[in-house]
């Protein structure tokens, strides 16, 4: 029996993916999607701690990695912000604002699969799950045949949207870059970014377990190339939190190439160093001379931190504040304003958000999301070289490049 030519098979049913395959049947395509996880959208239920950080009121094509930024702005430019957000709102989305970042009103990210299941259902798209893309091929007359870990699929198109690296617990491990790399893309390495990162320093981890106010500075090769300020967070491996995943992307490409890489912490951002040396020197004078300078850092900052600290300097914790000359204070200062460790690795694929690198935008349409290679292949999402900041930028690339790729796959209907 002839087998079903879909006009568009979409391989891959994260964000990405869902949002061209609603695009492709609204555009009077039929469309098939085929996913690895016995459901839709895994990796959207854990986005925003489950939430769902729908996309941000600030899109910028600033906010993104990758070699081309000219590309980025045209994809994001081509399906905006303000189509997306009409977008969820047809669908039964309605979103909200947080500061800059939208949620869903409801803040569950579970709705937002159903949401985008049910619209896939309304328009009659075939969703076949626990199945595993294993190879893609294109014959002499321009028909793609995709062998699956199930039933092959015949298509006029193909959109990729395979996701990249980062926490394949979740589904996507890479595949993408393979089937890319045999329909003759070219691959930019790839690296964990918005990740925890690692230190041996011992300070670091005797700190462990603590939440705080920082401004953290990055140094690629003793230049510095970053800083950030907001919650830090101490852990028994290094360092986390959105401080942290906003410069990691810089820290891990350079680790991957071999580079010097260091973090430096201003414990007390607030005060510039004179005013924190007046500050500590006004406390000591004030303080009962027996009391030990950890004691008289309470109030200050936190004690494991204040520990920490004092060790870094070299200044016993137990030492009266009678006994602590002005060089003391000076080195204490010092300290709390800039402790520097040096970053040793990142916390992995298996924990980071995305993936920095992927498929090289180089040839590819930005108005369409086809391959310039391979005619009536379309690729969408994470697996691109394309990776944003935290803030929404992630699914916002998943939608602008899968609402193309979905839009003008199904252009190719025959
Ligand atoms: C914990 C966490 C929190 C996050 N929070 C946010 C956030 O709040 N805001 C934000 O903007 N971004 C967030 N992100 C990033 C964002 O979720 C991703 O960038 C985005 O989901 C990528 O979409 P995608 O469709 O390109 O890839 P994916 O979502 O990875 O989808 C690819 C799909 O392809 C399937 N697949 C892979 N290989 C195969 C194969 N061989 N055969 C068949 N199927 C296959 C996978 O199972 C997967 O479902 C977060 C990521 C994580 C891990």
């Amino acid at each position: 029996m002839a087998k079903d030519v879909y006009d568009v098979a979409v391989l891959g049913g994260g964000a990405a993916g869902m949002m061209a395959a609603i695009q492709a049947a609204q555009n009077g395509a039929s469309v098939l999607v085929t996913e690895g996880n016995e459901c839709l959208g895994k990796k959207i239920l854990a986005t925003g701690n489950g939430k769902c950080n729908l996309t941000n009121e600030n899109m910028d094509s600033k906010f993104y990695y990758g070699a081309n930024h000219t590309f980025i702005k045209r994809v994001l430019d081509g399906f905006s912000l303000s189509q997306t957000l009409a977008f969820f709102r047809s669908i039964g989305i309605e979103p909200v604002k947080e500061d800059e970042l939208y949620y869903p009103r409801c803040k569950q990210a579970a709705v937002v699969v159903a949401m985008l299941e049910e619209k896939l259902m309304s328009l009659g798209v075939t969703v076949v799950l626990n199945t595993r893309v294993r190879g893609i091929e294109k014959d002499e007359n321009g028909i793609f045949h995709v062998k699956t870990t199930g039933d092959d699929i015949v298509s006029n198109s193909v959109v990729l949207a395979l996701g990249g690296k980062a926490s394949a617990i979740k589904g996507s491990n890479g595949d993408g870059y393979y089937y890319g790399k045999q329909l003759g893309h070219e691959i930019v390495p790839t690296a964990p970014a918005l990740v925890q990162l690692h230190t041996d320093h011992r300070g670091i981890k005797d700190m462990a377990g603590v939440r705080c106010h920082s401004e953290l500075s990055l140094f690629v090769d003793d230049a510095c190339v970053g800083k950030e300020t907001g919650e830090l967070q101490l852990t028994d491996y290094g360092i986390s939190g959105i401080v942290v995943f906003q410069l990691s992307r810089m820290a891990s490409v350079a680790l991957t190439s071999g580079k010097h890489v260091s973090m430096q912490i201003d414990f007390l951002p607030e005060y510039d160093s004179c005013e924190l040396m007046e500050l500590l020197e006004r406390r000591f004078e004030q303080l009962r001379p027996q009391m030990s300078v950890a004691d008289a850092l309470w109030g200050l900052l936190n004690h494991k931190v204040a520990i920490g600290v004092l060790k870094e300097c070299g200044i016993a914790p137990d030492k009266g504040v009678g006994e602590c000359g002005r060089d003391d204070i000076y080195r204490l200062c010092q300290i709390m304003k800039a402790f520097h460790m040096v970053i040793t690795d990142t916390h992995g694929f298996k924990n980071a958000q995305v993936t920095a690198g992927g498929i090289s935008t180089d040839h590819i349409d930005p108005n369409t999301m086809e391959s310039k290679i391979c005619p009536g292949l379309y690729i969408a999402g994470e697996i691109l070289d394309v990776d944003g900041i935290c803030g929404g930028y992630n699914l916002q690339w998943a939608w602008s490049s899968g609402a193309l790729a979905g839009e003008y796959a199904a252009k190719e209907k025959k």
